[in-house]
């Protein structure tokens, strides 16, 4: 069996419970993608070390985000009955908009990473200079990376449920 290398990324979250009022409550969000042939860029090349930390980093932060529409401590989000539950992960996952124009995403949008609004619709990015994201410098005439809004939401479970099983075993340094 072949195990991919996993580059985990984690973000805290720290609020206060609206429900119950208790302040100074955290939560970490953790995402770990992998190494593995099937995580590819737009060009067709594998991703690098490099890259899947920093698509790690970016599943995490989006996970924080959407919990942060609406924050609960872990006491409060336990108390909750199963509809409760489910109603709240919809509504965190509706609120997700896009920067620019504050508009949802709609999985056949296609999306574009800025380098600090996060993911915008790519249409709402257009003629905003495209920068080299390690160095943060600008690429003169460089093309915007897009993807499918689809993309961010089925790659977790194309990979989860992809011939990557249990692809993270050991590979947390
Ligand atoms: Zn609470
Ligand atoms: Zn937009």
């Amino acid at each position: 069996m072949v195990t991919f290398k996993g580059f985990p990324a984690v973000v805290t979250a720290r609020f206060e419970c609206p429900k119950c009022g208790k302040k100074n409550r955290t939560r970490k969000f953790r995402a770990e993608c992998t190494v593995n042939p099937l995580n590819k860029n737009e060009d067709g090349s594998i991703k690098s070390p490099a890259e899947v930390l920093r698509q790690s980093q970016v599943r995490a932060v989006e996970e924080m985000d959407k919990f942060l529409v609406k924050p609960l401590c872990t006491t409060c989000e336990r108390g909750l009955t199963y509809a409760e539950r489910n109603g709240l992960f919809e509504e965190r996952r509706n609120a997700i908009r896009c920067p620019i124009c504050a508009g949802p995403f709609k999985p056949e949008d296609t999306c574009a990473s800025d380098i600090t609004e996060g993911t915008c619709h790519a249409a709402c990015l257009e003629g905003s200079p495209v920068v080299d994201l390690d160095t943060g410098e600008e690429i003169p005439g460089g093309m915007l990376d897009t993807y499918p809004y689809s993309e961010i939401m089925d790659q977790e479970a194309a990979l989860a449920g992809g011939p990557a099983p249990s692809s993270t075993t050991g590979a947390v340094a």
